[in-house]
């Protein structure tokens, strides 16, 4: 089972670096917007180059990591060029993570992808697979096509989120149970995975890019109240 863990990379220091070497399975995915100045605009002064610390940090201790970057209409054809993809690899990233954009505030639409967004995508990502054997792409949700949709809720995956709480994917993050309290086999037999799994929601119609987000009211309601969590 791997682990990937979703970081800015900013508390990576020595005893992360001997906690990964013991644990190869948790493979960290260290986040970034492309360009420095992107990336320092959206997490704050000095994040990137820290980031760029850490990378070299792991690159040096021969451990394998790689990298996510949100794609959204106005960046995605910088952060899928060549040039680009050469920088990461110079960097040492080994996986890379193409995260599509998803308009949770208001007036941030236009930065979503449309159908012709996601097409182009694919064709980007199979040329790069092509001239890049030694790194992994993974495109987020568009490659969930080919693997028959959406993969929450424990169908393919699921997500652990910083107090342990089990959620269907990172896009719904609506949890009834936290892994810390009774591990990861539990956890995906949740009464919300379970119903979620039950309900087909998986396959469920959709226009954009992620099911669950365009039906995350009904998500939500499937929720247990508080009362009814059992742990
Ligand atoms: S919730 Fe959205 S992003 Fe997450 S696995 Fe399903 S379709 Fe993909």
């Amino acid at each position: 089972m791997i682990f990937p863990i979703f970081t800015n990379g900013t508390l990576i220091g020595p005893s992360y670096i001997e906690f990964l070497s013991k644990n190869l399975n948790m493979v960290p995915i260290i986040s970034i917007e492309g360009t420095a100045v992107g990336t320092d605009q959206r997490r704050g002064q000095g994040v990137f180059h820290r980031a760029m610390q850490s990378m070299e940090l792991l690159r040096q201790e021969g451990l394998f990591f790689g990298t996510s970057i949100t794609v959204t209409t106005e960046n995605y054809r910088q952060v899928t060029s060549t040039e680009f993809i050469d920088q990461l690899r110079t960097y040492g990233c080994k996986i890379v993570f193409y995260v599509e954009y998803v308009p949770i505030d208001a007036g941030t639409e236009h930065l979503a992808f449309n159908d012709e967004h996601v097409a182009e995508m694919e064709q980007i990502m199979q040329s790069r697979r092509e001239a890049y054997a030694d790194i992994i792409f993974l495109s987020f949700p568009g490659d969930e096509k080919a693997l028959g949709g959406c993969l929450a809720s424990g169908r393919g995956f699921f997500h652990i989120g910083p107090d342990g709480s089990a959620e269907p994917c990172p896009f719904s993050p609506f949890s009834d149970s936290n892994v810390a309290e009774i591990g990861v086999r539990k956890a995906l037999q949740s009464p919300l995975f379970r119903k979620i799994r039950a309900a087909k929601a998986l396959g469920w119609e959709h226009t954009g890019g992620c099911t669950l987000f365009e039906h995350k009211d009904e998500i939500e309601a499937m929720v247990p109240p508080v009362g009814e969590i059992d742990n």
